[in-house]
Order: structure tokens, then C-alpha cells, then sequence
């Protein structure tokens, strides 16, 4: 390994097609190629001095990397303003490395070519000030926006079409507005729904005064980072205390192309109590007889592993009432009772943790430790479903009949930027 073989590797890119935003895929092999020769230098650095050796893959041999030059993956799709943007912001980033590395030591290496001079010199810029902005802008896309997008104001919406200058979204409310930037939500292969939220649509609340809105929020972002701690990558239907129409909430999760929707809820009110978790777990019908199989097995896997990490808490007296487990829930006319079953194209399920309304259960829900277990729970059902064929627990045969209240559909905007 010498530098020449570094130069080598960079000069392996091959010139492609050019793209509607004008940049060609040997763009971003150059510059992933130099990435690379950065990851190199620091694996070269990692067996000479022994220094987090099992970050180097394949190992080292001699006190060099073993694998030689890391060589990147051939970037696939349309090459877009971002891309080569981020990959810019990242080279900039080690020069501004390589030039701390110049100004540090007393001897001063190479110090006239730092473009600025060294801090503390007059006129001298500081280093490591780069800002790897993750937001996107309409221009970074040739005609095909990201399906969804975080707003600034971090309001997760699902993205309509572009026009000069903006994104089109749909608000929470199902307006319809425009943003000017944002996060990308790309590759989302799961939705979660913090049941309830806002002034319309209150849930249910505890004996302790804890509110259901603000519950199923603070489980749903626990179950987001154990995600993607997990590289499972999902969003939120709503990200705050505010509200949303069910119908929205649908059609954010049908929007991403997500492969399941969960929607996260605690239940009231109380029934007889014992030592069994009451958690129910309501799946998608795919005709007036049968369950759908997708949405059956995601049911099946959350009940199994959230009524067993729930088992664990042994000092609770849990409400449950006789059928509780995986079932279809439909109207006395037919069809599936909860609009977030029904609507979503997308595999679907609810889930009732417990009882919110028993004070037992309350006290526990109220705790880091409830939070830090179901979430965990969840995530392992989740990875699961998304990556073996395990099912969980069996959906009931029998349906059970419901007739719920009309779900709000009064709703506030809130800013989107
Ligand atoms: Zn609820």
C-alpha cells in the first residue's frame, strides 16, 4: 500500500450517461472515489498503530489493510445536486482536517497552501466550521421529488408534486401547501401513527393525568431510534401535539410506500384485572371472512412480543378482557371499524398496549422503563416482520363487532416552516 495506489484507485472512474440535473455518474464515482482514499488512509492509520483494527474490513496484514484500497459501491440512480453536494461538503470537510493538521504542531507543515492562513493569524478563517446541511431543495431533484419530507418546523408531510421554487404537501389537516425545504423521507419502510393529538381528538386519559396523545408520541419516537439503531428506517405520522385526520394519516403512510403502518394506542376504559397483559391488536380484513395476511402477521408478531416483554412487569394488576389478542374488529354493517385499518393501502395494524384507564397500568405507562421495554418489544416484532417469514401470534377466527364514534375530523394547521 503507498500513495500511488491511492491515485490509482481514484482514477478507476468510468464516464456514464448524463442526467436531467446535468451530473454524470463518473460526478459522483470521483468524488466517492476520493472518499474512499480517505477511508484508505485512515484504515492504513487504524494496522499501523493498532488503533480500532475491527473497523478495518478484511483486517489488516503487516500493519496495512489486507483489502488494499477501499473500493466504493457504483453509485445507481440519478446523480442529483445534493448528491454531489453532500459528497463536496464531505471533501471539504477532510481538507479542513488536513489544514488543522498543518496549523497544529509548532514546525508548521505545508502551511502556505491553507487557503486562509492558520487560525489565530490575521485574516484567518477557522477550521472545522463545515455545516453538513441534510435539507433538500426543490432544485436538487430533476422532476421527482421525495415522497415525503420533514418540514423545518419538523412536521412530517407527505410531498404532492413541485412547483418553481417549492415542495407540495399535504398539511396534517389534508390542505394542501408548500414548503421550500426539508428533510427527505426516502426509503421509509415503516410508519408509525402516535394515535390521537390535538385539541379535537384528546384519547383517552390516566388515573395520573397522563394523556394518551402525549403517550403514544413519547413511545413512537422510542420506537423510532430503536429502529434506526436497528438501520430500519421509518417516520411518524405526527411528530408533535397537534392533530390529524385519520384519512391523512393513511394517506401519508400509502404516500411513502411504506411495508406497514402501526398505529400506537392506549386503551380504556377499565375491565376486571389479573396477572395476563390485556393487549389487543386489531388487523385488516381481506374479505367479510378472513384476515389479511400481511397485516395478520405483523398483528400476530407485535402481540407475541409485546404481551410477552408486558408479562415482565409482575407487580401490575392488567385489565383484559376475555377475547383480548389478534383480531378483526368490524361494523355491525361489515367492514373493518377503525378507519386506520380500513383505509391504508398499506399493511396495517392497531395496537392497544394496555389500559390506560386502570390505575395500575397508568403508573407503570407513566415510567422510562415501560417506555425503554414496549419500544423494544415493538422493534422486535417489526424487524421480524420485515425480515423472516415468523408470525406470532394466530388472528382470532371470530371477528368482534363495533360500532366506534365518528373520529374527528375538525383539525389546526400548525406552521410547516
Ligand atoms: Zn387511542
Amino acid at each position: 500500500m503507498c500513495l500511488l495506489a491511492l491515485v490509482l484507485g481514484i482514477a478507476g472512474a468510468s464516464a456514464q450517461s448524463a442526467s436531467g440535473t446535468g451530473f454524470t455518474h463518473e460526478d459522483v464515482a470521483i468524488r466517492d472515489n476520493l472518499i474512499a482514499a480517505q477511508e484508505t488512509l485512515l484504515n492504513v492509520y487504524r494496522c499501523r498503530f493498532g488503533i480500532d483494527v475491527q473497523e478495518v474490513s478484511g483486517g489488516c496484514t503487516n500493519g496495512l489493510p489486507s483489502q488494499g484500497f477501499s473500493q466504493p459501491a457504483e453509485f445507481e440512480g440519478t446523480p442529483t445536486l445534493r448528491d454531489i453536494r453532500v459528497r463536496d461538503q464531505l471533501i471539504q470537510l477532510q481538507e479542513s482536517l488536513l489544514n488543522t493538521y498543518r496549523c497544529r504542531f509548532e514546525f508548521e507543515i505545508d502551511t502556505h497552501i491553507t487557503p486562509e492562513g492558520c487560525p489565530g493569524q490575521a485574516g484567518s478563517e477557522p477550521f472545522l466550521t463545515l455545516d453538513l446541511d441534510p435539507m433538500v431543495r426543490p432544485e436538487d431533484f430533476a422532476g421527482d421529488p421525495p415522497p415525503g419530507l420533514i418540514t423545518p418546523t419538523g412536521v412530517s408531510v407527505a410531498v404532492m408534486g413541485l412547483i418553481e421554487n417549492a415542495f407540495v404537501v399535504m398539511t396534517p389537516c389534508g390542505n394542501i401547501s408548500t414548503v421550500r425545504t426539508g428533510l427527505p423521507l426516502q426509503g421509509v419502510q415503516v410508519v408509525l401513527d402516535p394515535g390521537h393529538g390535538g385539541s379535537y381528538d384528546v384519547g383517552a386519559i390516566g388515573p395520573n393525568g397522563l394523556a394518551e396523545p402525549e403517550l403514544n408520541l413519547t413511545l413512537a419516537h422510542a420506537v423510532l431510534s430503536e429502529l434506526s439503531s436497528r438501520g430500519i428506517s421509518a417516520a411518524t405520522t405526527r411528530t408533535g401535539q397537534y392533530g390529524s385526520p385519520l384519512l391523512v394519516r393513511a394517506a401519508f403512510a400509502d404516500a411513502l410506500g411504506a411495508e406497514a403502518l402501526i398505529s400506537i394506542h392506549h386503551n380504556a376504559p377499565t375491565f376486571p384485572t389479573g396477572s395476563q397483559p390485556g393487549t389487543e391488536v386489531y388487523v385488516q380484513s381481506a374479505s367479510p371472512r378472513q384476515a389479511r395476511a400481511e397485516s395478520a402477521r405483523l398483528g400476530g408478531l407485535l402481540h407475541q412480543e409485546i404481551t410477552e416483554a408486558l408479562s415482565g412487569f409482575d407487580s401490575v394488576a392488567w385489565s383484559r378482557l376475555p377475547d383480548a389478542g389478534v383480531m378483526r374488529v368490524l361494523l355491525s354493517s361489515g367492514g373493518d371499524a377503525y378507519g386506520l385499518i380500513r383505509r391504508p393501502k398499506t399493511p396495517s395494524v392497531l395496537v392497544e398496549y394496555g389500559y390506560l384507564s386502570n390505575p395500575s397500568e397508568a403508573a407503570l405507562f407513566a415510567t422510562d422503563e415501560y417506555i425503554r421495554v414496549a419500544a423494544k418489544a415493538t422493534a422486535n416484532a417489526i424487524e421480524a416482520y420485515l425480515n423472516t417469514d415468523r408470525s406470532g401470534t394466530p388472528a382470532a377466527q371470530r371477528s368482534r363487532v363495533f360500532n366506534p364514534a365518528r373520529a374527528p375530523t375538525s383539525c389546526n394547521e400548525v406552521a410547516l416552516e
